[in-house]
């Protein structure tokens, strides 16, 4: 018999019989507490996807040799489901999450699947641990799909055994009392990703090599990494967040630049909506929309000339996180923000985000109620 294709008619539903309570808004801590529940799928190279199963929330049991151990077959998504003002559940643009999940998945040898059968399957999910689902501008349920290779064998190679899963945690806004711009430390001693390599996919490994250089980033007075890439100093991201610059152009114009999907950059959802909002958005005659390589001697010589007007990073979970600072090997780079909290492309983008989140706004098909 042929594997069988993720079905999402297959599900089976057991509910917990000790429900959590649901924390006062104040009291969430990202990826602290998680729901009721979990979803779960087996896959099997011989059968292909099994009983999907929403189930009470657990821990794994795991073979010491499973290869999720050893050789990080891991991959994972990061998403959020919003409360809107009538009560309904809204997830944002999940298909680009469903669709990355199964390029990682294809390049880790992980097995792909439907991501319509798994959405479908995460709506349940979102009706099931509703409840946890907060009310109020800011707040969301944040939902971690992941996949894992479970074979215990310790042969290199891909996993004839797989577990698809998502949890779910409720959390507060980023910024709980409006912006906070960040610093930033221009990393070139390290590098997260390379041309050839694998920075394009949202594979943990990915994450691991990243956290030394963070904490020496913090360790200097900064949030996070801009992270360079080549002797050229080519800017690739920020953090684990995508990067955006607004410059003056010498013709009287303005560009909004953010570096191109090269390989080295993972492709996000909030970038690929602050490009598809500001082309839509920002008028045509004064603004440039661009994809292109920029360096970090092209910024700092630009702010040099006063030509710099505004830095932020995208990502689903500040959605913006404006900059006011970069340090590169000593000198500092100021960023204007308007009153210490970030620029006005940055609050556009923010509020034209959040307003789909929320469906206070209809945009093409990008809001999904569950
Ligand atoms: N870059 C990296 C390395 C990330 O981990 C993330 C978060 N997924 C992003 C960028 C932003 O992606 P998204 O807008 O899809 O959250």
């Amino acid at each position: 018999m042929a594997p069988a294709p993720l079905h999402a008619s297959k599900l089976v539903v057991e509910l917990t019989t000790s429900p959590k309570d649901v924390l006062a808004n104040e009291d969430l801590v990202f990826g602290k507490t998680f729901t009721d529940h979990m979803l779960e799928i087996e896959w099997s190279k011989a059968e292909g996807w099994g009983t999907p199963k929403i189930l009470p929330y657990h821990n794994f049991s795991f073979d010491p040799a499973t290869v999720v151990f050893h050789y990080s077959f891991e991959l994972f998504e990061g998403m959020k489901a919003y409360r809107d003002k009538d009560g309904n559940i809204r997830t944002f643009r999940t298909d680009k999450n469903m669709a990355r999940m199964n390029r990682t998945a294809k390049r880790a040898s992980l097995p792909s699947f439907d991501g319509e059968e798994f959405m479908k399957l995460i709506d349940k999910f979102l009706v099931v641990d509703q409840k946890f689902v907060p009310e109020g501008e800011g707040y969301s349920l944040y939902l971690r799909p992941t996949l894992i290779g479970t074979t215990a064998a310790l042969g290199i190679r891909g996993p004839d055994r797989a577990l698809l899963y998502v949890i779910a945690s409720p959390v507060g806004p980023y910024f709980a009392k409006g912006f906070k711009p960040v610093s930033l430390e221009a990393t070139d001693y390290a590098v997260r990703a390379w041309p050839g390599g694998v920075g394009e996919f949202k594979l943990g490994a990915n994450y691991v090599s990243t956290i030394v250089p963070q904490e020496k980033a913090i360790e200097n007075g900064h949030s996070q990494n801009l992270w360079l890439l080549g002797e050229e100093g080519y800017i690739t991201e920020a953090g684990a967040m995508n990067v955006f610059f607004a410059f003056q152009t010498p013709d009287g114009k303005k560009e909004l630049v953010t570096p191109p999907l090269d390989g080295t950059i993972l492709p996000g959802v909030t970038r690929d909506s602050t490009l598809i909002l500001a082309k839509e958005k920002l008028a045509s005659d004064e603004w440039t929309i661009s994809e292109r390589a920029l360096t970090i001697h092209e910024v700092i010589a630009r702010a040099e000339k006063g030509e710099l007007l505004e830095a932020f990073a995208t990502g689903t979970a500040a959605i913006i996180s404006p900059i006011n600072n970069i340090e590169y090997r000593g000198t500092h780079i100021t960023v204007p923000v308007e009153d210490n909290t970030s620029g006005p492309i940055a609050k556009k983008v923010n509020e034209w985000i959040r307003s789909i989140q929320y469906g206070e706004v209809e945009f093409k098909d990008w809001s999904r109620i569950a």
